[in-house]
């Protein structure tokens, strides 16, 4: 199988695979017991957390772990608004947010907030000057997204970080990092809350964390219950999840340079390759090393996945968690049809090799000679 989809989610390596296997069955402790294997599993909880916030650069004591991204959006929007909720119950965020922010928005409205979505350009490009310009007296939350999961487009997070408080000194500012780990240190981007997903990088699925920063003062607890997550978010702790999330991070720490190195130039080789079949165009701005969006423009995307997979190859109609519906972030680029039904997404990960690209890009090239185009 070629694995060209580790935006939706990456494979698990063994070393990883094994730490969690070995916490399942070796030291099942709950940290929350007061005799030795809990005791023991306190203190690696952690340790592990320590590791986990310095791939965001961040105290540890800030870093909370949580179920996924989804969750950590979740919270983040509704602590911000827990916070501010005297100031106002306005909310700008992007029409091209994941659907964890912009359903969570959805609802949000139905309890009486307004939200402002700000329109990309063609290319998915929001700017810092449109988020501040959106900012009002009673903006509660900006929400925006670091890297764009269907596009890679990297939003202008630290610059809006800089000069949101002279907008407005309260406006608290989230950003879904889920697609940017190791791309960004919490303390130079400046955002006040950052949630992150451990099965992007490697984790096995179901751990994620949130960094809540000092703006964020008493943030009302996500899950009350028995004190765990410093009473922020109860639950007992899903140690295996926790301990393979940071074995994970550790992994990628050891060779972050060197991977957004290969990831970086591997990306470009992608883009080459691809941009010399007819009819296929890249869409987006780009940015992120790890996401390349194109179009075969007239080729319907549906049926590129349904081809490539049927040769084993796996890659992405816009975000896996559209399931075939059409993307709303391609709708919001206002592409001509036929780009917008073309586009497909590929990105890769740290074990992507350039023979890899090659198959799919004559996978591709195949699929452009041999398959009828829509009218
Ligand atoms: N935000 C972005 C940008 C994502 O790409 C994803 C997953 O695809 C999520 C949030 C949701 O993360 P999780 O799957 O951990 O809930």
């Amino acid at each position: 199988m070629i694995y060209l989809d580790y935006a939706a989610t990456a494979p698990v390596p063994r070393a990883v695979a094994e730490e969690v296997q070995t916490i399942l069955q070796n030291h099942y402790g709950n940290p929350s017991s007061q005799y030795a294997p809990g005791l023991e599993m306190k203190k690696n909880v952690e340790a592990w957390r320590q590791t986990v916030a310095a791939a965001l650069d961040c105290p540890p004591d800030r870093l909370f772990f949580t179920s996924c991204g989804t969750e950590g959006d979740n919270w983040a929007i509704r602590a911000a608004l827990w916070q501010n909720r005297h100031l106002g119950r306005h909310i700008v965020t992007t029409a091209v947010e994941h659907s964890a922010v912009l359903e969570c928005c959805k609802w949000l409205v139905q309890d009486g907030y307004e939200v402002t979505y700000l329109q990309p350009d063609a290319n998915g490009t929001i700017t810092a000057q449109q988020v501040l310009s959106a900012v009002r007296p009673d903006t509660a939350l900006v929400s925006i997204m670091l890297v764009n999961n269907e596009l890679g487009n990297v939003y202008p997070v630290a610059e809006i970080a800089q000069n949101l408080p002279a907008v407005n000194p309260k406006t608290l500012l989230h950003t879904d990092a889920v697609q940017g780990l190791f791309t960004f240190s919490a303390k130079t981007l400046g955002a006040d809350l950052i949630a992150v997903s451990g099965h992007k990088i490697g984790a096995p699925k179901g751990i994620g964390a949130l960094y809540i920063g000092p703006r964020v003062r008493n943030p009302r607890p996500l899950l009350p219950g028995g004190g765990q997550e410093n009473g922020f978010r109860a639950g007992t702790e899903a140690t295996a999840q926790i301990a393979g999330f940071a074995k994970a991070a550790e992994l990628r720490m050891a060779n972050l340079p060197e991977d957004q190195r290969r990831l970086t130039a591997l990306r470009a080789y992608a883009l080459k390759k691809l941009a010399a079949i007819p009819d296929l165009e890249p869409v987006g701005q780009g940015g992120a090393a790890h996401i390349l969006s194109v179009s075969l423009k007239g080729w319907p995307s549906q049926n590129i996945v349904n081809d490539l997979d049927s040769q084993g190859i796996c890659i992405s109609a816009g975000s896996a968690c559209h399931q075939g519906k059409p993307s709303h972030v391609i709708k919001a680029l206002r592409l001509p049809k036929k780009t917008a039904s073309g586009v497909i997404r590929l990105s890769f990960g740290p074990d992507t090799t350039e023979a890899e690209i090659d198959a799919c890009a004559a996978a591709l090239q195949n699929h452009r000679n041999t398959r009828m185009p829509m009218l």
